[in-house]
């Protein structure tokens, strides 16, 4: 399949949120033939505004993605509603398994497919989630200001999402939900930064419309609260690309290099899948990386095979690793 003989297209893309679509946009514009396959669970679906996206601050989650699809139609990129279920390298190239029961063949591959968040487990939540509970204080924070605030998490993690939401309000309370108190440091940074904390057991949280209204104790105690952000640890939502070889961070990224290639030939990896600041742009930033990356290994292998040597002045140079950076 060196030089697409026998491939169904290009690059298949699995995946349609703002990873994938930025790149189906660039790879699209570059004449590729793509297909991106999505089956419609974006980890955003619980929020009503992305905030902190150039140009587009505060659109609805939905809308910037019926944005980017409508973007493919001058290119010929080709969007199925569907699900992979599963995908396997051949050598050279991918084939791709749909729910369906088709199976597709690729050049490269693109795995777009995002994460999963855990919400905690306090009744009460869901209903309040996305519109007054939220994660990201740099997404939400600013809707956020100057409110009283709780900060929900264990161990250091949460004292430090809690010194966090300082940015925003000076009146915060750290939960830890039954977990142990601070550390004794931690204790004198929180007095000084004015942060008081609670370690007892949540009983559930209340409140109207979506707005938060007050945390309530297991011991009956109800502490008014107007915004709750918790610390998570997402994991991946699809095991396509621990399937194909790749590692996952200590963070359960997957583990990519600089320009979005896993060290599986022909496969990558963007978005919040990947390693980074888990943010709508970035996503988008490292989508249009791959997409460049990409195209030029297939215009190399269209011009003079699969597997130029080392020496050759054609050959793709070793993309680098890249660092493990914090996740915000
Ligand atoms: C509540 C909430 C609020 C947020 N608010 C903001 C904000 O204000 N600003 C901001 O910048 N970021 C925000 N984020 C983060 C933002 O949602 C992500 O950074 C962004 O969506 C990442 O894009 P992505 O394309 O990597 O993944 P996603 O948007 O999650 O897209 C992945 C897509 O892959 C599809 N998929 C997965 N596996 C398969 C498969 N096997 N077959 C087919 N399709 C598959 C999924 O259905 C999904 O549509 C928020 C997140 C949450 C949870």
């Amino acid at each position: 399949m060196g030089t697409g003989q026998g491939a169904d297209y290009d690059v298949i893309i699995v995946g349609g949120g703002p990873a994938g679509l930025s790149a189906a946009l660039l790879l699209g514009r570059c004449r590729r033939r793509v297909l991106v396959c999505d089956d419609g669970n974006p980890r955003n679906s619980a929020s009503h505004a992305s905030h902190g996206v150039f140009t587009r601050d505060g659109t609805h989650p939905s809308e910037l993605l019926r944005l980017g699809r409508e973007q493919l139609a001058p290119y010929g990129v080709d969007m199925w509603d569907v699900h992979v279920s599963d995908a396997r390298g051949l050598g050279e190239g991918f084939e791709v398994m749909l729910e369906e029961g088709a199976t597709l063949r690729c050049r490269r591959l693109l795995l777009a497919t995002g994460v999963v968040d855990e919400l905690p487990r306090v009744e009460g939540i869901v209903p309040l989630y996305g519109r007054s509970v939220w994660h990201c204080p740099y997404c939400d924070g600013w809707e956020a200001r100057e409110q009283p605030l709780a900060a929900y998490g264990r161990g250091h993690e949460g004292v430090e999402l809690a010194l966090g939401l300082k940015t925003w309000t000076d009146d915060i309370l750290l939960f830890t939900d039954g977990g142990k108190p601070p550390a004794r440091e931690e204790q004198e940074v929180l007095r000084c930064e004015g942060v008081r904390w609670h370690t007892g057991r949540i009983a559930r949280l209340e409140g109207t419309d979506g707005q938060l209204e007050r945390v309530v104790l297991a011991n009956g105690e109800a502490i008014p609260r107007r915004g709750l952000f918790f610390h998570t640890r997402p994991r991946q939502r699809s095991l396509l690309a621990s399937k194909l070889g790749c590692t996952l961070t200590s963070k359960g990224a997957v583990k990519t290099r600089k320009l979005q290639d896993t060290g599986v030939p022909g496969l990558y990896v963007v978005g919040d899948a990947a390693r980074d600041v888990q943010f709508v742009i970035v996503a988008a930033a490292e989508g249009a990386r791959a997409a460049l990356a990409i195209n030029k290994s297939l215009r190399i292998e269209d011009c003079i095979g699969p597997n130029p040597s080392r020496d050759s002045p054609f050959a793709v140079p070793e993309s680098t690793e890249v660092a493990e950076s914090p996740r915000e």
